[in-house]
């Protein structure tokens, strides 16, 4: 017998029907003899219907204010749940966040979990309920309802299976799990029957959102199992796990991640003098933009050019700070382009196998792609290319890396 905390999102649990088919797999569940806690998010759609209607009523309303409102989404379908069971004779009960006590801090609308009190929980499963909680919510110290920012039911899951030391945190969603690279782009990616918690961020972050980040963040902190998987399709999932649990798995490369949202500042003709790299970067910083790749040449005539990339909205912000810096340093010409991607090869294998990044520049040299700037880290390579060689990139490294499928023969674990 194990205990397993269970998260449906929003599409799982989209309607009435949904519900009852949830209802029906927790209920199998709850048959096998395994301790069940389910978390749910709203209806999909209900939480953007609450903060539309919070915005004709008032422009910029309270964050305590609009935290009672959208919290009120997970109230509905863990009571709905929860009747579903009782229906199908599974003993249930529903939670709000603030009844199972999950102590959050008090930034509205982007609030830290700090402790959750298990002892009711406990008390509940040790009496055979399948318990029910509203993810995404807790209560801060006075008591006032707090939400953990978009996407924070995954939150929720993983914080509670960590504290009830639950066998696994199982995340259901409308994929099948975590892919070799977006499935749109690539044909032939593949699902990736196990990934570590760091390869999971760094694809996490660059645009495959099956899991709010701060979910997989706080997994890997408390070693949480944790497994996405289809709602209603049958299948084992993806597994995301430590490294020790994935070796032998995949090769060195566990996926390809890209992203659009990229944008590049030039500035030329900087007087190489030391201290100019704050000076340039430091008023960017200080208006909270952050800054990706960051490339600066060799200097020649004692100046350098100094290169760096922001998100694309942040580019109009970053470009008129940079203007004002080039004219207080005496730069030569600031330029930008919005028009390029990022593409990046990750894997922990990285760290034990030589050769990754060369691999990388010829397979992106045989389509005749060139590289506008690379960085590294220990288990990413990442280069910016023009945005219109952007999926050719993507699908000459997942060939080139062995990632894609072969048809006949997929393996599983
Ligand atoms: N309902 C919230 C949202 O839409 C939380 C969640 O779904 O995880 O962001
Ligand atoms: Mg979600």
């Amino acid at each position: 017998m194990s205990l397993i905390v269970q998260k449906y999102g929003g599409t799982s649990i989209g309607d009435i029907e949904r519900i009852e088919q949830v209802a029906e797999k927790v209920a199998g569940f709850r048959a096998n003899g395994d301790d069940i806690v389910v978390v749910v998010s709203a209806m999909s759609g209900e939480t953007n219907r609450l903060i539309e209607l919070a915005h004709e009523v008032q422009k910029r309303p309270l964050p305590r204010e609009m935290d009672v409102l959208v919290s009120t989404g997970e109230q509905v379908t863990t009571a709905l749940l929860t009747m579903a069971l009782n229906e199908r004779g599974v003993k249930a009960k529903s939670y709000t966040g603030s009844q199972v006590r999950i102590h959050t801090d008090s930034a509205h609308t982007k609030a830290r979990i700090r402790e959750i009190d298990d002892e009711r929980l406990h008390r509940d499963l040790k009496a055979g309920f399948v318990l029910v909680v509203a993810g995404f919510q807790g209560a801060d110290e006075e008591g006032n309802i707090t939400t953990l920012g978009r996407g924070g039911s995954d939150t929720t899951a993983v914080a509670l299976a960590a504290v009830l030391k639950a066998d696994e945190c199982q995340i259901y969603t409308d994929v099948d799990g975590v892919y070799t690279t977006d499935p749109r782009v690539v044909d032939s990616a593949r699902r990736l029957s196990k990934v570590t918690f760091e390869e999971m961020l760094e694809m996490a972050s660059m645009g495959s959102k099956v899991l709010q980040i701060r979910a997989v963040e706080f997994a890997g902190k408390y070693n949480v199992p944790l497994r996405v998987l289809h709602s209603f399709k049958e299948g084992p999932g993806t597994l995301i796990t430590t490294e020790d649990d994935r070796k032998m798995e995949t090769p060195t490369i566990a996926g390809i991640a890209f992203n659009r949202d990229e944008a590049k500042l030039t500035i030329e003709g900087v007087p190489d003098t030391p201290g100019v790299a704050y000076q340039i970067l430091g008023p960017i910083g200080n208006a909270n933009i952050e800054v990706d790749v960051i490339v600066q040449n060799i200097s020649h005539d004692n100046t350098v050019d100094f290169t760096f990339t922001v998100s694309r909205t942040e580019l109009p912000r970053a470009e008129e700070i940079l203007n004002e810096v080039a004219r207080d340093i005496k730069a030569a010409k600031v330029s930008s382009n919005n028009k390029i991607a990022k593409v990046s090869v990750v894997g922990v294998g990285m760290r034990s196998h030589a050769g990754v990044a060369s691999q990388m520049f010829e397979a992106l040299a045989e389509v005749g792609i060139n590289i506008l700037m690379i960085t590294t880290s220990e288990i990413k390579i990442s280069v910016i290319v023009e945005e219109k060689f952007l999926e050719l990139a993507v699908r000459a490294l997942h060939s080139s890396f062995g990632l894609d499928a072969e048809p006949s023969n997929e393996s599983e674990d």
